[in-house]
């Protein structure tokens, strides 16, 4: 196996989800960087790997000072696997800085993906998925967590968290206020026994976690704001502005692509205003 960093995803709940090619490369690293050596023993003897490895820890507060330590096995021939305690390393966990002082100092850098919650959760919650915007935990002080949703309530995308069962019923009362009438939902214990996605406005999740204590592991996503219908946008004032330092062509193809309209309709309006124009 050649020496370099191999960043490993692991299974999420469902422990037939670790891939073959993670399994040969656990196998075969020379040593095992991980969030906690506990966790990932265990998951070693569950999947029937040798659990007597080196192990070293590599935790967000030892990031830093850990990094070059392992680099320096890496150039010393080592192959160096990185994990977390589930799922992909380096979303919401560690590994970020590792990654970067390899590509700094040209020492390989291996994916070997593999489960995410992130896209597991936009994958089961019927949200759009051709644009998300991935916003990592959400900070526990009120005022940080105001500020965030206040940051992203306007992007045109869906937002994805990830949020814990204890704090959720608080989190939906504060999107409450800054995702008004979006569809929200909840991806929860993803890939394990009790996995489910439940989708509806901010009051009724808080409804139903009122009558059903929150559990488990969440992810918590939020449906893009409602774009304004064809019907609603004014192609004509939109051109008007837009022919005023664009050339015809360029202006039609923005406008049509932003409100996703038939480019063809924009195109004669916009020969049309120019004739008129003339
Ligand atoms: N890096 C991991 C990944 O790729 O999925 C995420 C690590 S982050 C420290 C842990 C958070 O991910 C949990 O608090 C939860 O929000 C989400 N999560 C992890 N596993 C999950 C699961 N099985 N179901 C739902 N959410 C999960």
């Amino acid at each position: 196996m050649n020496n370099g960093l191999y960043v490993v995803a692991t299974p999420i709940g469902n422990l037939d989800d670790i891939s073959k090619r993670a399994l040969e490369v656990l196998t075969q690293a020379d040593v095992i960087a991980c969030e906690d050596t506990r966790v990932t023993r265990k998951l070693f003897a569950l999947l029937s790997l040798d659990a007597n490895k080196p192990f070293i820890t590599y935790q967000d507060h030892n990031e830093e000072q850990q990094a070059q330590k392992l680099i320096d096995l890496i150039n010393e021939g080592k192959a160096l696997a990185l994990v977390s305690d589930a799922g992909s390393p380096l979303i919401s966990d560690p590994g970020y800085k590792l990654v970067r002082k390899c590509r700094e100092q040209g020492v390989k850098v291996w994916t070997v993906p593999g489960c995410c919650a992130v896209i597991s959760a936009l994958q089961l919650s019927g949200l759009p998925t051709n644009r998300f915007m991935f916003a990592g935990f959400i900070p526990n002080k009120e005022k940080a967590r105001e500020d965030l949703f206040k940051e992203l309530c306007s992007l045109n995308s869906t937002l994805v968290f990830y949020e814990t069962a204890q704090r959720i019923v608080k989190t939906l009362g504060v999107a409450q206020k800054y995702f008004q009438n979006r569809e929200i939902a909840v991806a929860r214990e993803i890939t394990k026994l009790y996995e489910e996605c439940l989708n509806g406005t901010a009051e009724e999740l808080i409804q139903h976690f009122e009558n059903n204590q929150p559990k488990g592991e969440m992810v918590l996503m939020v449906a893009p704001p409602n774009e304004p219908s064809a019907s609603e946008i004014d192609v004509e004032t939109l051109l008007k502005e837009k022919l005023k330092n664009m050339t015809l062509k360029s202006a039609v193809k923005e406008i049509a692509d932003t409100y996703h309209l038939n480019k063809n309709n924009v195109y004669e309006l916009a020969l049309k205003l120019k004739n008129d124009q003339l």
